[in-house]
């Protein structure tokens, strides 16, 4: 990104959000986090308080968003599985209207528009690794449909604003990411691991843990972000950022039990509904269009997100895991 912008994060008090923020501050732009703190804590953007060129709007994006931007990423919307099936209308909401409201917002100010989608949109994959063009496979009804189909129709509203509008639009679909500023309470399955293992409590595996997800570290997921905003304006997406590196849910959790040196056994509970049974990206366009591969193994970024949960623990927080 060239120049000082005026840069809005929806979504900017939660995990990946609180990330970007302080990225974009330290290259020297303005950054705007519009949050309305559902899964998002005002503790992940303390820090920032003082910094001039940050600002904090307390704002629920279903609600049209009337600010002056350069430049818009829309992260707002609760990631984890068992936050987003809370309120699952309140999801379907978050992700469609916020997107409509962010666009808006993108046509009236001729900024450019990032929306933050996922892997989600590939539901339980019958293509592996996951390629952009594969349409995916999701159950339209089931419990993660709130979620899954929110942010299908989140990238269709973008790409029919693109074909509309000619707004300046870019999809990243966002793989597994961890990372310090998880909440311990968060219930996705690194922060959930971690924190078991910490209060020598059962690690609770779901199903037979044979399922495997990509885990990206938050510090390359966010260069990721940044760099698909700056790409020239004909590669809108989307476009795949998550680490290749393909783990089970049962080889997690020997890690985390290694790393942490912990007592903790494995316990099985039921498997969620819907839940996919495999996932990887290819990330053959991020890595060609972007120059765009992730830097941070999984051994290395557990040992930074641990060393983070450690310190919540010596400061009394309490590691409550979901
Ligand atoms: P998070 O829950 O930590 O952060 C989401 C933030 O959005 C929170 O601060 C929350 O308060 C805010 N928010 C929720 N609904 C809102 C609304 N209606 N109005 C304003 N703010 C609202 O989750 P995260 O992991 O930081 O995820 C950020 C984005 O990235 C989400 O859109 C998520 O779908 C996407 N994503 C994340 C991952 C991942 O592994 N972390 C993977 C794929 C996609
Ligand atoms: N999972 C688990 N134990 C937990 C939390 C999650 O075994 O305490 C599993 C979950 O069933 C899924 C995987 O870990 O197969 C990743 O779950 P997460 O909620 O982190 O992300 P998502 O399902 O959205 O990929």
């Amino acid at each position: 990104m060239g120049g000082r912008k005026r840069v809005v994060v929806t979504g900017g008090a939660g995990f990946l959000g609180s990330h970007l923020c302080d990225r974009l501050l330290a290259a020297g732009h303005v950054a705007i986090c519009v949050d309305n703190f559902h899964t998002g804590r005002r503790a992940n953007v303390d820090h920032l308080n003082d910094h001039s060129s940050f600002e904090l709007v307390e704002h629920d994006i279903a609600a049209p968003l009337n600010l002056d931007a350069d430049e818009i990423f829309n992260l707002a919307c609760p990631a984890s599985p068992q936050h987003y099936q809370d309120d699952p209308v309140r999801t379907t909401k978050t992700s469609v209207f916020g997107a409509f409201n962010v666009l808006e917002l993108a046509n009236r100010t001729r900024s450019r528009v990032l929306q933050a989608s996922t892997s989600e949109v590939y539901g339980d994959p019958l293509e592996h690794p996951q390629h952009e063009t594969y349409h995916g496979n999701v159950n339209p009804i089931g419990p993660r449909a709130c979620y899954d189909e929110g942010k299908r129709c989140a990238e269709t509203l973008f790409f029919d604003f693109q074909r509309q509008y000619g707004t300046e639009i870019k999809v990243a679909r966002i793989f597994n990411t961890y990372g310090p500023r998880m909440q311990p309470n968060d219930g996705r399955v690194v922060s959930n691991f971690i924190v078991q293992a910490l209060r020598g409590a059962p690690i609770t595996v779901y199903g037979e843990g044979a399922q495997t997800r990509s885990f990206c570290y938050v510090d390359d997921l966010v260069t990721g972000l940044v760099a698909l905003m700056g790409s020239p304006p004909d590669l809108m997406g989307p476009v795949n950022l998550g680490n290749p590196g393909e783990f089970t849910v049962r080889e997690l959790a020997k890690l985390v039990i290694d790393l942490t040196g912990s007592s903790s056994k494995m316990v099985f509970r039921p498997l969620p509904a819907d839940d996919p049974r495999q996932r990887r990206p290819d990330i053959s366009l991020a890595s060609s269009a972007l120059g765009w591969r992730p830097e941070v193994g999984l051994r290395d970024g557990l040992v930074r997100t641990i060393t983070y949960f450690e310190s919540l623990l010596k400061y009394g927080a309490p590691l409550e895991p979901a």
